[in-house]
């Protein structure tokens, strides 16, 4: 087996009880010889304030364990709870690709989720604006998703998670179709995000200088958490990986 902590930055109050925590949670795909074990035995939690890589190779599982702690998919095999949520709305998801809706413009695609939510227009559209200055995005409210860069496209989604005040942000590859700069831009409109509203963060990516800027790493290697380098402890944390 093999525990995951990470580096927390929360307040002692609010660190004690972790907002998603995986116990040899699996998630096998497929039945018989064509079965693939996506995500094998993970142990692991996130606590508020916690900022997390998750890196490894394609395939090694990321995007599975990711959607594991979001909700998105259950496990096979072990179990996933959020014990510091009332349920899964608490949960945000920023995804790889394009997400927002083409035929509304961005402050409208920001707004979706709060209405679903149950939430009146006016306060939704405090605090779909509210969300949209925080990622330095505001002058484009009106803009449709075509007038939009890649960049500006994933902040818009960025806003969008952080306008439901989530306590657990996950981002699976955000920058994995942008350039560096861009890429830039979106971490920091994601660890603003986190900081702005004392979520847990985890990030999956291929790119090392995003890794760099989240502190803690969890490594996956076919399907399995391994010990990872913790750069805010500035050591590796050793144990069976297999
Ligand atoms: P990563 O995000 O690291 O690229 P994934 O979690 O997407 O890895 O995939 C891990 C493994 O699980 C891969 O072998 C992939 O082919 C397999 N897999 C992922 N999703 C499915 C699915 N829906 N059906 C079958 N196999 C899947």
């Amino acid at each position: 087996m093999t525990t995951v902590t990470s580096t927390r930055t929360g307040s002692p109050a609010t660190s004690t009880v972790p907002v998603v925590r995986c116990r040899e949670a699996s998630r096998t795909y497929g039945h018989g010889y064509a079965a693939v074990v996506a995500v094998h035995g993970a142990t692991c939690s996130l606590y508020p304030g916690d900022r997390v890589a998750l890196v490894g190779p394609s395939g090694s599982g990321k995007s599975t364990l990711l959607h594991l702690l979001a909700g998105l998919e259950r496990p096979t095999a072990g179990t996933v709870e959020w014990p510091g949520l009332d349920s899964t709305t608490g949960i945000a998801v920023v995804f790889q690709g394009p997400s927002l809706i083409p035929t509304l413009d961005v402050v409208e695609n920001v707004v979706v989720p709060l209405h679903l939510a149950g939430i009146g227009d006016d306060e939704a559209r405090r605090r779909a604006t509210d969300a949209l200055e925080a990622v330095g995005l505001l002058d484009l409210a009106g803009r449709l998703p075509e007038e939009l860069s890649g960049g500006q496209a994933q902040r818009v989604a960025v806003a969008r998670a952080l306008a439901t005040r989530p306590r657990l942000l996950l981002a699976d590859e955000p920058t994995g179709q942008l350039d560096s700069d861009s890429a830039t831009h979106v971490v920091s409109a994601l660890l603003h995000a986190a900081d702005r509203v004392g979520a847990a963060l985890l990030v999956s990516t291929h790119d090392t200088r995003v890794a760099e800027r989240l502190g803690t790493r969890w490594v996956m290697d076919d399907g399995r958490l391994c010990p990872f380098y913790d750069d805010a402890a500035r050591s590796t944390r050793t144990g069976p990986c297999r």
